[in-house]
């Protein structure tokens, strides 16, 4: 028997912590104490003072309440500078509760199990087709989380579950908004479900927004705006602000960009009634049919074209370079609207070449304007595959150890 394939290890992924103004309550106060110690940012009594901003004995406080509670744990020591003795370090109690993670896909999804200071317990990656309606393809992520929950330490309860999908959703209902790629899903109550099978809290979030998250904490403060593109079977972007958090406008449809059209596309029918959408003319979909590759099964396809550019076949390097100017155009556009730090383009076929980024770069160092790229990083996804989980983690975990849920963990619930 093969030995099972090694964990994907999360960097350490920074938290937020509630906004601290006026008479703060307790519950703010655990939840940033938890929060930072969560991070892994601050894991002593000493460096969560500057790191919170708050008095040191309501540090101390907080802490010692978690202690108590058991949210919080003593994990050995860490050296002071000077000649101070060793500080206690803090870490998440391991049984303070698990988080389920289910990053969707149009073919596939990762599903991962991670605890309260962000290690991963258990990650599948299961084969999914979303235009199969969302019955069957919840019931496949439900029963491999639920496979994945008996890997990991008994009775530890599971405090939220969170789920990317592919298409544009409504987090505040917790439903698909008519989603082009997603037969059968508009207004599906997904959180609703995920939320009675677990007894928790469920989150539903789109999968770009997911990515472009995990992507943003995984990497320095410094590199926010962050403006993530996904070229995949589909075409998506999601975007962090300066402060960190995600952009989802006033309906959720920020980012939404696979059905803009930009300068010099092809009039190609798109899936969404209209024609020359980015999505239809430049995606690893579109290139795929450009090549005459497209045959029913989507990831089958896209595998296909990314073997020809791997390999340097020159009529598939054309098409993603043709593709990657025509992103570029679009980029270039987004870099001049929101003056992002750093641009970051994944999806499959960026792991397959460089082309597609290199393409991407130097249409949008012609185009823009000097200020907008002065300080602009533009490059591949530092957390490849896995950066969706990484944004649902940060996700579930700020859920749990916010100030609105803190208190489920302290009444020992
Ligand atoms: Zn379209």
């Amino acid at each position: 028997m093969l030995p099972p394939p090694p964990l994907p290890l999360l960097p350490p992924l920074r938290l937020s912590t509630p906004a601290l103004s006026g008479r703060i309550e307790s519950a703010v106060t655990l939840s940033t104490v938890a929060r930072l110690v969560a991070s892994g940012t601050a894991v002593s009594k000493a460096d969560l003072v500057p790191a919170a901003g708050l008095a040191r004995t309501t540090v101390s406080t907080a802490v010692d309440e978690l202690l108590a509670r058991g949210v919080l744990r003593l994990d050995g020591t860490r050296p002071t500078s000077g000649r101070g003795r060793p500080a206690d370090r803090l870490a998440l109690s391991p049984r303070g509760g698990h988080v389920l993670l289910a990053d969707v896909g149009a073919s596939a999804a990762h599903l991962a199990v991670v605890d309260l200071s962000q290690r991963v317990l258990g990650h599948i990656q299961v084969a999914v087709d979303v235009t199969d309606g969302p019955e069957p393809v919840l019931r496949t992520v439900e029963s491999h989380l639920t496979a994945l929950l008996t890997q990991a330490p008994k009775d530890v309860p599971v405090r939220a579950v969170v789920i990317g999908l592919p298409g544009p959703v409504d987090g505040q209902l917790g439903v698909p908004v008519r989603p082009p790629i997603m037969p059968g899903w508009h207004a599906y109550p997904v959180s609703a479900r995920l939320q009675h099978t677990y007894r928790c809290p469920a989150v539903l979030e789109n999968d770009v927004n997911l990515r472009a998250l995990g992507e943003a904490r995984a990497l320095p403060a410094d590199q926010v705006p962050l403006l993530f593109v996904k070229v995949g079977t589909g075409i998506g972007g999601g975007l962090v602000t300066g402060e960190g958090v995600l952009h989802h406008g006033a309906d959720g449809a920020a980012g939404d960009i696979g059905h803009v059209r930009v300068r010099g596309a092809p009039d190609d029918a798109c899936v969404c009634g209209n024609v020359g959408c980015i999505e239809a003319v430049a995606s690893a979909g579109a290139i795929a049919r450009r090549l005459g590759l497209a045959h029913g099964d989507e990831a089958v396809s896209i595998a296909d074209v990314r073997a020809l550019v791997s390999r340097g076949d020159p009529t598939a390097v054309g098409a993603v370079r043709e593709a990657a100017g025509l992103i570029g155009e679009l980029v270039a556009t987004l870099v001049h609207f929101y003056n992002p730090a750093r641009v970051t383009i994944g999806g499959s076929l960026t792991a397959a070449s460089d082309e597609l980024l290199a393409g991407v770069r130097s249409v949008v160092y012609q185009r823009a304007l000097p200020l907008a790229t002065r300080n602009l990083v533009l490059t591949n996804s530092v957390l490849g595959e896995y950066a969706g989980l990484a944004g649902a983690a940060v996700l579930g975990i700020e859920r749990v150890l916010s100030a609105e849920q803190i208190g489920v963990l302290t009444s020992g619930r």
